[in-house]
């Protein structure tokens, strides 16, 4: 019997599953997207989330091929699946390419020397789409799925789900109508925009899900200049270490170069930092940053501990800045503001150091092989504390089709789940599809 087939979310991995399903045959008549943003030929660049290929739709376009980049995939389908999964999606992605010759490959092979005693350097390769295609490949992706019979409800926000009775139930975004739809299998794959209403299913449901790490550290920040060597091998570089028997690791995160400004994020009341670079070079800077970011692991509400670190690591109401060396101070932000934070000297350190329980002196220790590294390096830096990452709930699913433990036939896929990019998102979907294939 061929099921139908609801797909909640035309981001990214909705449109791959479908794709898979119609390219084996799969009548496309059975098979219905729902989405509450636009078809491709609507949707407009301001809508950066929502519509056909969702946040990837308007994304920066770069297809990072690797399992240990953009979220969970290989704990789910084992390591050679998952490359040939995501070697499906890139070929996807060139498939509807209007200059498919236009998308490169780059692949920086060796670690430098220079970094090799202390740190290792996360390479992976990186095929780059352009952000400026991206409209014409979410249109032609579009009309092969149409011509397939797949049909799409646009502008309709589906607002529950009953799992029991396997109905879908949204509603229309420009009339007031309330949609329904009925389903054998289900694809949710709502993506970060429908972050919410998965966790409003978990709630609802009771869903269990996977223990998750703690991503908390500080953003550091110094002249480029001191950095350079590295930055020339590898723009966005990901220095890291492990320790493996202490639950912990360190990366580098997120670097910003040329026009590097750092920022105040508002979460839940408190301040923690982040950056972002600009293009126009009227903004050069000259600076670099990049979070210095721990994963621990074993710690049991990873949620309510980071929140604790931030919370003890505010003063007058916002976040912390220090640096070794008493005259420098928290820099600007690209709007001419100076960066909130409460500048703190060495003595007070400590108190960041019993925030953070211990785990501070791993991100001390980080920065003083940096300082080996980089030898200009000195004392010629800044850091704002904290960095914090809130991970959203992944919830359990079977390993072999990405379904609900207690609802075989819902299957969650995507940013949804675990993804947090457009190959890993990709790739789950196309598992799924590919599982729904082999028991049609
Ligand atoms: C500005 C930006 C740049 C990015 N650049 C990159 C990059 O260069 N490389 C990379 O790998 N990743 C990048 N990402 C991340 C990447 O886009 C996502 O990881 C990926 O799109 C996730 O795919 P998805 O299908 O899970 O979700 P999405 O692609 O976000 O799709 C989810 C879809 O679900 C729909 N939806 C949500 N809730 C509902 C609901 N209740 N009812 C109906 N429809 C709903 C949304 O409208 C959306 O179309 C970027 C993200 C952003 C925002």
């Amino acid at each position: 019997m061929d099921k139908k087939i609801v797909i909640v979310g035309a981001g990214v991995a909705g449109i791959n599953a479908a794709t898979k399903l119609v390219d084996n045959g799969y009548p496309g008549e059975l098979i219905t997207i729902i989405d509450m943003g636009k078809d491709p030929y609507n949707r407009l660049p301001e809508e950066v989330m929502t519509g056909m290929l969702g946040a990837g739709g308007w994304s920066d376009g770069k297809l990072t091929y690797h399992t240990a980049i953009g979220g969970v995939l290989s704990k789910y389908t084992g390591e050679e699946k998952a490359m040939e999964l995501m070697d499906q999606v890139i070929t996807n992605f060139k498939r509807f390419h209007p200059k498919p010759e236009e998308v490169q490959c780059s692949n920086p092979e060796s670690e430098p020397e220079f970094i090799k005693p202390y740190f290792g350097l996360r390479l992976f390769p990186v095929w780059h789409v352009g952000t400026d295609y991206l409209s014409e490949i979410a249109k032609n992706w579009y009309d092969y799925l149409v011509s397939k019979g797949v049909k799409f409800i646009w502008e309709t926000k589906v607002h529950a789900i009953d799992f029991e009775n396997c109905r879908v139930l949204g509603k229309s975004l420009v009339e007031n109508l309330e949609y329904e739809r009925v389903y054998d299998d289900l694809i949710f794959a709502v993506g970060k925009s429908g972050i919410d209403f998965a966790q409003q299913l978990a709630n609802e449901y009771s869903l269990p899900d996977e223990p998750k790490s703690v991503q908390i550290g500080v953003r550091f920040e110094a002249p480029q200049k001191h950095f350079q060597k590295l930055i020339d091998i590898s723009y966005d570089f990901k220095l890291y270490r492990k320790f493996e028997d202490k639950g912990v690791s360190l990366r580098s995160f997120c670097t910003n170069n040329n026009a590097a400004y750092v920022a105040v994020e508002e979460t839940y009341g408190d301040h923690s930092y982040n950056g972002h670079a600009k293009k126009d070079e009227a903004y050069r800077n000259d600076m670099t940053n990049f979070g210095i970011l721990m994963e621990i692991n074993g710690i049991e509400d990873p949620f309510k501990w980071s929140r604790n670190v931030v919370k003890k690591c505010q003063m007058l109401n916002t976040g912390l800045y220090y640096s070794p060396n008493i005259k420098n101070s928290a820099s600007k932000t690209s709007e001419g503001g100076k960066v909130s934070s409460y500048q703190i000297v060495t003595a007070e350190l400590n108190k960041v150091r019993e925030a953070f329980e211990g785990y501070f002196e791993y991100i001390e220790d980080f920065i003083e092989d940096m300082k080996e590294v980089f030898p200009t390096l000195g004392d010629e830096w800044g850091m704002y504390i904290p960095e914090v990452k809130y991970l959203s709930p992944e919830v359990k699913v079977d390993y072999k089709n990405l379904a609900l433990v207690d609802y075989p036939n819902v299957h969650f896929v995507g940013d949804a789940l675990s993804a947090r990019g457009i190959t890993v998102s990709g790739a789950q979907a196309i598992y799924v599809a590919e599982n729904i294939l082999e028991f049609k």
